[in-house]
């Protein structure tokens, strides 16, 4: 166990979590998954795990994945460096990941306790520490180059913030974040994090990652396709699953899934096939749909551009990380697979029926899906407020709100992911409610307190190496 290889990859290389973690995308341009697909986890474990600290939790199902290749005394001093209450809005001792009841049997579970308010901070904390950790082990440094259109640079740059074998280059588009995504990136700058701020849209941003990750080998990755992030996310749906269970350990529950790149439902696929109780699993997207049609349809077709929503962490084009499922829907066969996302690359679309499989593969897996528009998130979050005493949901909670409302069936508990905190949205949140979100003290003069920490860098990926090359010769001489 605890080997990995890539999606695309026919020759049968395999490679070590640690590998998998500095690596990010395998040579081939396939994902990285671990040989034997998804380890288990029996009865008997799921039962052991029921009450204890989320740290233990984490670790324990975390060991499933990475087995022996890092100390099991090391894995649990990373998870208490990750999850420090010191940087989570927790009291010492208390849930990381706690679940409250909205009504009846719908429950949110908030994934966004941590430094950043997102719940990106969950997967980014623990990859940050155990890059850390491998490459002290290597006595090698990591250069890490990636793009965001907001959540994902915040999270990344907290995480990776002071930890010195790791130098973060982080691209973004100077347009199109939120004035707090921006002040949180800014206030982060400095030491081994360099925001570089290009005129351009996100797709712009990831190009130039795409090309330099072309151009210079050995470069590593933040985002969702970095096994280490997805891996991570795994055990909060055991936390949330035994939340809501109580003593009926077993009993089958849905899960709603707010969905962009693919990452968090995927976790809840192999939650699920490692043996937690899940019946279904609902991805909720916004305008961007391609993930909804992809399960309704099993047609995949990527969208000429994405619409700006109000929940902009979801608006993409593209699903990156469905070709871990898509692998294991083509039978773990690189071949089979390969040629799949060969044509959805060459042509922008491809169907799982002309490839074998069932057009509706997907449903028959347990996923199920909805869409949630602006109107719809507003709706939801009044209707939040109402149903749960003056509680407010980010509009990323909203859209998995929508479509839980829309799919609820009350024999079945239902548990929403809550990736935000409504604080980083206050526009939406002003428009649905007539006023702000609280602010914790640690947020509170945000905006006004940090101004700059972005370098303004042409819209080329030549002009960003140069960038990246000069800042990396200055820190080693
Ligand atoms: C990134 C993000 C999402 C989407 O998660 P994926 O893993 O890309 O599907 C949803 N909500 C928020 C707040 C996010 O930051």
């Amino acid at each position: 166990m605890s080997e990995y290889i890539s999606t695309r990859d026919e020759s049968g290389s395999v490679f070590s979590y640690s590998d998998v973690l500095l690596k990010g995308l395998a040579d081939d341009r396939g994902l990285f998954v671990p040989t034997d697909l998804y380890p288990e986890v029996d009865d008997e474990m799921l039962q052991s795990l029921s009450g204890l600290p989320y740290v233990e939790q984490y670790t324990r199902i975390k060991n499933k994945f990475i087995g022996e290749d890092i100390e099991p005394a090391t894995q649990a001093r990373l998870a208490e460096q990750a999850y420090d209450p010191a940087h989570f809005d927790i009291e010492d001792g208390g849930i990381v990941t706690p679940v409250t009841r909205v009504t009846d049997n719908l429950y949110i579970q908030n994934l966004s306790q941590g430094p950043t308010a997102a719940f990106k901070d969950m997967a980014l904390r623990p990859l940050a520490q155990e890059m850390d950790h491998v490459l002290t082990e290597r006595d090698e440094l990591l250069v890490l180059l990636g793009a965001t259109s907001g959540d994902t640079g915040s999270a990344a740059e907290a995480a990776v913030k002071g930890l010195g074998r790791l130098t973060l280059f982080m691209l973004s588009p100077e347009e199109g974040m939120s004035d707090f995504q921006a002040a949180q990136m800014g206030a982060l700058s400095g030491d081994n994090i360099f925001n570089l701020s290009i005129p351009g849209d996100f797709t712009d941003c990831q190009d130039i990652v795409k090309d330099l990750n072309a151009q210079m080998p050995g470069l590593g990755a933040v985002n969702s396709i970095n096994w280490g992030r997805i891996s991570s996310q795994v055990p909060y749906y055991f936390s949330g699953y035994l939340q809501v269970v109580g003593d009926e350990i077993g009993k089958p529950v849905d899960v709603v899934v707010p969905t962009g790149n693919f990452g968090n439902i995927l976790s809840a696929y192999i939650a699920s096939e490692m043996g937690l109780p899940i019946r279904k699993m609902y991805a909720a997207t916004n305008e961007n749909d391609p993930v909804h049609r992809l399960i309704q349809t099993g047609e995949y077709v990527k969208p000429p551009s994405t619409v700006k929503t109000s929940s902009p962490s979801m608006d993409i084009q593209v699903a990156s990380n469905y070709e871990r499922l898509a692998f294991d829907l083509f039978d773990a066969d690189p071949a089979k697979l390969h040629d799949y996302m060969h044509e959805f690359e060459e042509t922008g679309r491809v169907s799982l029926a002309n490839h074998g499989l069932s057009e509706d593969e997907l449903l028959q897996a347990g996923f199920d899906s909805g869409v949630s528009t602006a109107e719809d998130r507003i709706d939801s979050i009044r209707w939040v407020r109402k149903q749960r005493g003056n509680s407010i949901i980010d509009p990323h909670t909203a859209d998995a709100v929508t479509v839980a409302r829309k799919k609820y069936e009350p024999g079945v508990p239902m548990l929403v992911m809550s990736t935000a905190q409504p604080v980083k949205f206050e526009k939406t949140i002003r428009e649905a409610v007539g006023f702000a979100p609280l602010r914790s003290p640690r947020f509170a003069r945000l905006e006004a307190c940090s101004s700059g920490g972005f370098d303004k860098v042409a819209k080329d990926a030549s002009a960003v190496r140069a960038y990246m090359e000069d800042v990396l010769v200055s820190h080693v001489s």
